[in-house]
């Protein structure tokens, strides 16, 4: 480590008041910029903190600038013409490498995701197989990227549509998802022909140096693939305005998901943006109740809440009203809150500080509302195992009315609101009547009131029988309203995100046929 370098904890304070060199066991990670792990250009770090056990430091990181960003846009920039004449079934080779790494790593990727990010072994393992899935699934595109032919208006003339890529790309990530999401990202990127430079969030850079550690190995060419961590004022603007970066795929909140976009309105750069959720589970009278419990508890608590397709609203028919809530609240007592990386914990930890006073913040709120009840938690928890920890109980809030802050507004941590309703129509009125879009779900035996919902819910994602939460990655993910732009990641709509149409047309006719002119007789 150069002597140069500082501790910098989350948030810019400094962590535990001691300086990273007091720590001389935990590891330094750089940044990758043009095919070399470097420090950042003004030698700082900071420290990636274990919500579980905050004196538990997980690495150190650059604590990069635009200096970095700069670099890494240069160096992704002299890469792109090279990676983008690789014909798309030799970069897919090179894919269907990244993935062998992948499955090679994958305990030790989920044991480190879940020391830095604190979801249980169970969900960070599912994390880096969702990335395993992606990146086989965008290597199979290696060999497909179809464009299609159409016919042409004159005679001997041929039409045709291909993809290009689009170009240099900047990735922006949250923590939530901390390998998952940049695969979702850097896979359909590069199997498109683009060059990349991800910024990882904040809080769990490590995951994302563990995928870009696999493309390199991998044999990913120098600058196709650039990494710079840091803050998001200080690397993620850099990289939103920077003039040669022509897309910005990002995930995260809806206010930063905005700035994004106006950066990008700016200069005409693409945004692709994914963000917020108020997801709703429906559980209608006919239901099987046990296994809406099931997705309930599922939806509202796993991964502590924290995923922008957790279950946060739950409207349940009043003639069930009363069992359901009954049994939710008995079968998420049992929950078992601790360190994720015991077998024996349901619910990790969040985030970190700031997240426990937004979660905190939001159960006031709902405690202050007239009429919703406290029905379980609402406690952070500070002793014994939990002391060193961001740990909440999970938490339900019961007799909720839709318009309340705590059934409208993104909690993103274990927190549900149960809101009664009188029949469907009102159901899907209320799961309708918030600002976001992304997931619903309904628990119904009724083939024609599932179909009636499906039909009804303006969201991008919909569930009949299971919970909100579960994506594979071969179908389309995103949302409406105040969730997205009118993008979708994943599945083979995501190559629409890393591609650009070239429509082709080819005259042998050995004549002048001209197009766009009224080709009709005089009357
Ligand atoms: P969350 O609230 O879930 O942490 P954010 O939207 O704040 O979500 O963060 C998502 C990602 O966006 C992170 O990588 C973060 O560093 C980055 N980010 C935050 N602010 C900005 C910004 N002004 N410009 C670009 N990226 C940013």
């Amino acid at each position: 480590m150069a002597q140069t370098q500082k501790a910098v904890g989350r948030n810019g304070k400094r962590t535990n008041g001691r300086s990273a060199s007091s720590r001389p066991s935990v590891k330094t990670y750089n940044n990758y910029i043009g095919g070399e792990w470097v420090p950042s250009a003004g030698g700082e770090i900071f420290e990636n903190i274990n919500p579980a056990d905050t004196r538990d430091v997980v690495g150190r990181f650059a604590l990069s600038t635009e200096d970095d960003i700069n670099r890494a846009v240069d160096a992704a920039a002299t890469a792109a013409a090279h990676w983008r004449r690789t014909p798309a079934p030799r970069r897919a080779e090179i894919l269907f490498r990244v993935g062998e790494i992948l499955i090679r790593n994958k305990s030790q990727y989920a044991a480190e995701m879940t020391r830095e990010m604190g979801k249980v072994l169970k969900e960070t393992g599912g994390d880096v197989q969702e990335a395993i899935d992606c990146t086989y699934f965008a290597a199979g595109e290696g060999r497909r990227l179809h464009g299609f032919t159409t016919p042409a208006e004159m005679p001997d003339k041929f039409a045709m549509c291909v993809r290009q890529p689009v170009g240099l790309c900047g990735l922006i990530t949250p923590w939530n998802f901390p390998m998952a999401i940049p695969s979702w990202k850097l896979l359909p990127a590069l199997i498109c022909g683009n060059t990349v430079v991800i910024k990882p969030a904040e809080d769990t850079p490590l995951s994302t140096v563990n995928l870009v550690e696999a493309c390199a190995e991998a044999g990913v060419p120098a600058g196709v693939v650039n990494l710079v961590t840091g803050y998001g004022e200080a690397v993620g603007a850099p990289l939103v305005k920077h003039k040669d970066v022509r897309l910005i795929s990002f995930t995260g909140s809806t206010e930063t998901g905005r700035t994004v976009a106006a950066g990008c309105a700016e200069r005409n750069a693409i945004p692709a943006l994914e963000m917020g959720g108020k997801n709703v589970q429906i559980v209608m009278d006919d239901a099987d109740i046990d296994l809406a419990i099931e997705g309930a508890v599922w939806g509202a608590f796993g991964t502590t809440g924290q995923r922008c397709t957790a279950t946060s609203r739950i409207v349940v028919h009043k003639k069930v009203y009363r069992q359901f809530t009954k049994k939710l609240i008995e079968r998420a007592e049992g929950l078992r809150i601790g360190n994720g990386a015991d077998p024996k914990t349901d619910v990790g930890p969040v985030i970190n500080a700031d997240a426990v006073h937004k979660i905190m913040g939001y159960i006031e709120i709902g405690e202050r509302e007239d009429g919703a009840k406290l029905a379980l938690g609402g406690k952070r928890l500070t002793r014994g195992e939990h002391a060193r920890g961001f740990f909440i109980e999970p938490t339900v809030f019961t007799d909720v009315a839709p318009e309340m802050r705590i059934a409208q507004e993104e909690i993103f941590g274990p927190v549900t609101a149960v809101i009664p309703a009188d029949s469907l129509d009102q159901a899907v009125e209320i799961a309708n009547g918030v600002r976001y879009g992304l997931s619903a779900a309904i628990y119904t035996r009724d083939v024609n009131r599932a179909f009636h919902a499906m039909n009804e819910m303006y969201t991008g994602i919909f569930y009949i029988n299971s919970a909100t939460i579960g994506a594979e990655v071969h179908l389309p993910f995103g949302g409406t309203k105040a969730t997205g732009n009118g993008h979708r990641e994943a599945g083979t709509q995501v190559l629409d995100i890393f591609t650009e149409w070239k429509s082709v047309y080819i005259d042998y006719s050995g004549r002048l046929q001209r197009a766009q002119i009224d080709q009709a007789e005089p009357q």
